[in-house]
């Protein structure tokens, strides 16, 4: 299993295109919040969205994958220039088969952040899996890396961070938020 400090994470990290998100649990903390009028109500983290666009300009694309879907769902994704959004997917490995065929990509080339049962399938099959904090304990024992931050607290952004580091783009990226400019 290729652990973060290990070559063969920095390999399998080389050769991704796409990296793969979750949402409830993942980008949010799970909480479904309905108003009086029945409209669903999220909450996102602003850190995971500077990350989803460092990750585009790093040249890797990003996808949502949820088993839901909802008004503020599909709001956040189109601000944040997601490539491609799967929503309502009650079973997701089908439709991560389509996302591949679609994008003409394999698991090979994919990385993955999941918290619950829904997504084991997906994770197994990604170069590399990841899992928030606070994901479920049977997650937890079958990713490649389980982040130190919880859903909806960052587990996005580290997840990238952690990617782009491997990568060696990180620092170039941080360069052009360098304050000399
Ligand atoms: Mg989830």
């Amino acid at each position: 299993m290729p652990r973060e400090a290990d070559s063969i994470f920095v390999r399998r990290a080389e050769r991704l295109a796409w990296l793969v998100f979750d949402v409830d649990g993942v980008l949010t903390d799970g909480s479904l919040l309905y108003t009086r009028w029945g409209e669903q109500v999220k909450r996102f983290h602003v850190r995971d969205g500077l990350a989803f666009r460092l990750a585009q300009r790093a040249g890797l694309q990003v996808a949502l994958l949820s088993g839901r879907r909802s008004r503020p769902l599909e709001q956040r994704a189109t601000e944040l220039g997601v490539d491609d959004v799967m929503l309502g997917a009650g079973d997701k490995n089908p439709v991560f088969d389509a996302f591949l065929e679609r994008n003409n990509t394999s698991p090979g080339r994919v990385a993955y952040i999941g918290d619950d049962l829904p997504d084991l399938p997906v994770l197994g099959r990604s170069a590399l899996s990841f899992a928030p904090a606070d994901a479920a304990p049977e997650v937890r024992a079958v990713v490649h890396v389980v982040l130190d931050a919880c859903g909806g607290e960052g587990a996005g952004r580290e997840m990238i961070e952690r990617i782009l580091k491997a990568r060696g783009d990180w620092d170039r990226l941080l360069a052009s938020y360098s304050l000399e400019d």
